[in-house]
C-alpha cells in the first residue's frame, strides 16, 4: 500500500527544525517575511489623548444644555493644530478649536465635530448645537497600545497594517527569519533552457523556473544549478556542491522507476532515503531523504506533478524552516460546478479553478487532469481531494479542496 498523503508530510516535517537565522531589514522592504522578535510598543499609542474630529474642545458640563434651539455660546480661546504641543486648560465657557489628531487640553473633556456647531455673533465665539457626552471624540492616550506591551508577536507574517505598527512603534529595521536557501536541481539529458533552440528530443526546461516562483512565493531564496543530465556521477557532484551551499535541495526528475532515473541512488548514496512513493495523483514518486546533512525532495519530473507536489511537501518544509507554525492552507468542503469523472486507485489532487455561482465558492475543475499537461495548471485557485476508487461526480457534488487563494474568482 502507498503511502497517505499526511503521514508522508508528517515523517518529512519531522526531520525538518526552524533554522533560527535572522536578518534585519529596512523597514519598507520586511513586508511578507516574518517578524523574528517580539515587537513591544515604544510608548503609548496614542502618546497623548488626542481628538478624532475637526471641531471644538469643551467642558461637558458647560454644554449639558445645548440644543439646536437653545444653542450655547463659548468664547474660543485658541486653535489647537495636529503636531503642535497642548494647549492651556479651559476655564467654564471657553473652548478650543481644534483639528484631527491634535492634543487635547486636560481641562477638555469631549469634543464637539464642527458639524454641530455655528459660528456665534461675535468673531470669537461659536454656539455649539448639541450636549455630548464625557469623552466624545476623543482618543485616549494609549487605548490603542501601551508602552511595554506585546503589539506583534515573533513568526508573525508582515502585512500592510502590520508594517504600519511596526512603523508606529519606532521599527526603522526589523530583524526578520532569514529565508532558507533552496537548491533548484533539474535533472535529464532531454532539458534545454528557455533562449536556446531545440535539436530533436529536446524539450525546454520549465521546472527549474516555475520551482523559482513557487520557492520565492514561499518565502524561500531559490538557487538555481545547471540541470544535470542523466548521469549518476553529474548528479552526485551537483547535489554535493548544493548541500554545502543551501538549507534545502529540491529536485526534478529522475525519481520515478526509468532505466535512467538515478535521483534515488544517489541520494542514498550520500545520505539517506527517508521515504520514497506517496499516494497521489500526480506525484506518487515523490522523494525524501537527507544528503550531506541537508534536507532534499526529490519531486517527480512532470511539471504538473511537481508543482503538485511542491506545494504538499516542499513549501510545507520552507514554511517551517523559516519558523512559521501556521503553514497549512484550508480545506473546505466545496459543491462542484462541473462533473467530475476520472476514478483512479490513487488519491487524486485535481487542478480546480474556484468560482461563485448565488454567493457559494465552487470547484471548477480543468478538462485535461494530465499530469505533463501544464495548461491544466493556469489559473489554479484549489486542489480538489478525490479520495481513491471514489466517483464519477457530479456536478453539484460535495468534495474537499485545499484552497491556494480566493483572491479572484473565475467565471464561465
Ligand atoms: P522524469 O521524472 O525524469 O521521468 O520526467 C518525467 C517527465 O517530465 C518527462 O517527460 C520529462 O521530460 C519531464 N521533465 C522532467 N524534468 C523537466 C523539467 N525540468 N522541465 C520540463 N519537463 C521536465
Ligand atoms: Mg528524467
Amino acid at each position: 500500500m502507498l503511502m497517505p498523503v499526511e503521514d508522508a508530510q508528517k515523517i518529512i516535517l519531522q526531520q525538518i527544525r526552524p533554522l533560527g537565522r535572522l536578518v534585519s531589514k529596512p523597514l519598507q522592504e520586511a513586508a511578507d517575511h516574518l517578524l523574528g522578535e517580539d515587537a513591544r510598543a515604544d510608548g503609548d499609542i496614542p502618546p497623548f489623548t488626542n481628538t478624532a474630529m475637526d471641531g471644538f474642545a469643551v467642558r461637558t458640563e458647560d454644554v449639558a444644555s445645548a440644543s439646536p434651539e437653545n444653542p450655547v455660546t463659548l468664547r474660543i480661546v485658541g486653535v489647537i493644530r495636529a503636531g503642535h504641543p497642548g494647549s492651556m486648560p479651559i476655564k467654564p465657557g471657553e473652548c478650543y478649536k481644534i483639528m484631527t489628531g491634535a492634543p487635547v487640553p486636560d481641562s477638555a473633556d469631549a469634543v464637539v465635530p464642527v458639524e454641530w456647531t455655528q459660528p456665534g455673533t461675535l468673531q470669537d465665539r461659536v454656539d455649539i448645537l448639541r450636549a455630548v457626552n464625557p469623552g466624545a471624540s476623543l482618543r485616549w492616550r494609549g487605548e490603542d497600545m501601551q508602552v511595554g506591551q506585546v503589539v506583534v508577536a515573533r513568526g508573525t507574517t508582515i502585512t500592510a497594517p502590520v508594517l504600519g505598527m511596526l512603523a508606529t512603534i519606532g521599527y526603522a529595521e526589523v530583524p526578520v527569519a532569514a529565508p532558507p536557501k533552496v537548491a533548484i536541481l533539474s535533472t535529464g539529458d532531454e532539458l534545454r533552457e528557455p533562449g536556446v533552440p531545440l535539436t530533436p528530443g529536446t524539450i525546454r526546461n520549465s521546472n527549474t523556473y516555475a520551482l523559482y516562483a513557487a520557492i520565492q512565493q514561499a518565502g524561500g531564496e531559490p538557487v538555481i544549478y545547471p540541470s544535470a543530465p542523466d548521469d549518476p556521477d553529474a548528479i552526485r557532484k551537483l547535489f554535493t556542491q548544493a548541500a554545502s551551499e543551501c538549507d534545502l535541495l529540491v529536485s526534478s526528475g529522475g525519481v520515478s522507476v526509468g532505466d535512467f532515473d538515478f535521483v534515488k541512488p544517489v541520494i542514498e548514496s550520500l545520505g539517506h532515503l527517508t521515504l520514497w512513493r506517496v499516494n497521489l495523483k500526480p506525484g506518487k514518486p515523490l522523494a525524501f531523504g537527507d544528503v550531506l546533512g541537508k534536507p532534499i525532495i526529490g519531486l517527480p519530473g512532470n511539471p504538473v506533478s511537481a508543482l503538485v507536489t511542491f506545494e504538499l511537501f516542499v513549501r510545507p518544509v520552507i514554511r517551517t524552516l523559516l519558523g512559521d507554525t501556521r503553514w497549512e492552507r484550508p480545506v473546505l468542503s466545496l459543491p462542484l460546478f462541473t462533473a467530475f469523472n476520472a476514478v483512479e486507485d490513487r488519491r487524486q489532487y485535481v487542478r480546480c479553478r474556484l468560482m461563485v455561482q448565488e454567493g457559494q465558492l465552487m470547484l471548477w475543475p480543468h478538462d485535461n487532469q494530465g499530469s505533463a499537461v501544464q495548461t491544466s495548471w493556469q489559473d489554479v485557485d484549489a486542489l480538489m481531494i478525490v479520495p481513491e476508487n471514489t466517483g464519477p461526480y457530479r456536478a453539484g457534488d460535495w468534495l474537499e479542496a485545499l484552497v491556494m487563494g480566493v483572491d479572484h474568482i473565475w467565471r464561465p
